[in-house]
C-alpha cells in the first residue's frame, strides 16, 4: 500500500498524474495543494474514493500534517503560466526554493522517493537549437522568466545535493512545454489560449511575428514519462521529456484553426514579451536510453483531444 504525496495535484499535470496514480486502489493517495492556480473542480469526481485525501497546504510554510509513512513525494507544486508565476513573483521564488527544501526535509524524514518537476525554462533563451541535458542554459538573472527560470534552477541544486548528502533516491526531470486536458483554459499559456480563442470565435492571438518555435507534448505522455522515470533503477536525471518535433507559434495557430474550422477568428500580432525565447526543442535520446521512453501522440491528436475537452467544458 505506498501512500504517495503529490503535491500540486490540483494543476494542470498533478490533476492528470493523481488520476492515473488512483486508478491502483493500492495506492494512497495524498493530493496537496494551495489552489493558487490549481483547481479543486480537477479533482472533483475523485474526492469519494477510499484512497484520496485532499491536504490544503502552502508547500513554502512549514509542513505539518500527519502521514504516518511517505513513500514517493511527486513535487509539481509551482505556478507553471508565465503571466501567473509574474504576477506573483517572490511567491514563485518561495515556491522553488522553500517548497522544494520543505519538501525534500519531508523525504529525508521517510525517505521517500522524490521526482522534481523542473522545466525547459532552466535553458532560458536557448543559443543552441536542440538541448540536451548537458546544455547549461542562457538565464537573465534579472528579467520577467528569472524568479521561475532561475528558481527552478536552485531547485534542480537542492535536489541535487540532497541525493548526494542525504543518499536519497531523488530525481529530476525538465518539462518541454506540455497542454490537454485539465489545463486552465484562462492561465495565458499559448495551446489553451489558441484553442479557446477559436472556439469563442475571438482574436488569436500570436505575440511577435509568430516564427518563434516551441515543441508540443500532450499531456499523457508526460505522464507516462513520469512514471517510468519513478520505476527506473539508478537513474536519476536530469531527463528532458519533451516532444521533439517543433514547430513555429505561427504553425500552431493554422493547426489549430484547421482543426476548428468553423471559427470565425482572425489571427492578430501583439507585442512579444521580454526574454521570450526564441526557440525551444528537446533532445530525448537520454529519456529513450534510460527509460525506453518517447512521446507517442502527434500534435494533431493532442489537439483533436484537448478541443474536445474544452468543448465540453464551454
Ligand atoms: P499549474 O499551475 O496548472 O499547477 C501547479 C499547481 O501547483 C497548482 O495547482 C497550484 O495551485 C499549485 N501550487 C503552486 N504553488 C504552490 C505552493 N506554494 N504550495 C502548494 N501548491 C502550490 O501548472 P502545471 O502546468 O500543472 O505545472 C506543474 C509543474 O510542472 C510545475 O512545477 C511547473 O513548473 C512544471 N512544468 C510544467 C510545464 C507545462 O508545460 N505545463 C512545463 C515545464 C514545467
Ligand atoms: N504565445 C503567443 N500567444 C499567446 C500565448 C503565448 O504567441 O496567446 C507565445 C509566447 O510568446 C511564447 C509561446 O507562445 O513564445 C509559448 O508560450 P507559453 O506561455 O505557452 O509558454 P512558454 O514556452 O513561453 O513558457
Amino acid at each position: 500500500m505506498p501512500n504517495i504525496l503529490i503535491a500540486g495535484a490540483a494543476g494542470f499535470i498533478g490533476a492528470n498524474l493523481t488520476h492515473k496514480l488512483i486508478q491502483n486502489p493500492e495506492n494512497q493517495i495524498f493530493a496537496l495543494d494551495n489552489l493558487i492556480t490549481g483547481q479543486k473542480s480537477n479533482l472533483s469526481n475523485l474526492e469519494n474514493l477510499p484512497n484520496f485525501h485532499f491536504i490544503k497546504a502552502n508547500i513554502n510554510e512549514p509542513l505539518d500534517f500527519q502521514i504516518d509513512k511517505i513513500d514517493i513525494i511527486y513535487n509539481l507544486a509551482c505556478p507553471a503560466s508565465p503571466p501567473k508565476y509574474q504576477a506573483n513573483s517572490i511567491f514563485t521564488l518561495k515556491t522553488s526554493f522553500l517548497g522544494t527544501l520543505n519538501l525534500l526535509e519531508l523525504a529525508k524524514k521517510h525517505n521517500s522517493k522524490y521526482l522534481f518537476a523542473s522545466t525547459s525554462e532552466v535553458y532560458g533563451d536557448p543559443e543552441v537549437k536542440i538541448q540536451t541535458e548537458s546544455y547549461r542554459g542562457n538565464v537573465n538573472t534579472v528579467g520577467p522568466r528569472a524568479c521561475y527560470d532561475e528558481g527552478k534552477r536552485v531547485a534542480e541544486t537542492l535536489c541535487w545535493e540532497y541525493r548526494h548528502q542525504f543518499n536519497l533516491d531523488i530525481k529530476i526531470f525538465r518539462i518541454f512545454n506540455t497542454y490537454g486536458p485539465l489545463m486552465d483554459a484562462f492561465d495565458g499559456r499559448v495551446v489553451s489560449n489558441f484553442i479557446n480563442q477559436a472556439i469563442r470565435n475571438e482574436d488569436i492571438t500570436i505575440y511577435g511575428d509568430g516564427t518563434q518555435t516551441r515543441s508540443f507534448q500532450y499531456i499523457d505522455d508526460l505522464v507516462d514519462g513520469i512514471l517510468k522515470l519513478s520505476q527506473a533503477k539508478d537513474f536519476y536525471g536530469p531527463v528532458n521529456l519533451g516532444n521533439p518535433i517543433d514547430f513555429t507559434i505561427k504553425e500552431l495557430a493554422n493547426r489549430i484553426l484547421e482543426i476548428i474550422p468553423e471559427s470565425k477568428s482572425k489571427i492578430i500580432h501583439q507585442k512579444l514579451p521580454q526574454d521570450d525565447p526564441l526557440q525551444r526543442k528537446p533532445d530525448i535520446s537520454l529519456a529513450k536510453k534510460e527509460l525506453n521512453w518517447e512521446p507517442l501522440i502527434d500534435l494533431e491528436e493532442g489537439i483533436l483531444k484537448t478541443v474536445a475537452y474544452f468543448k465540453e467544458k464551454m
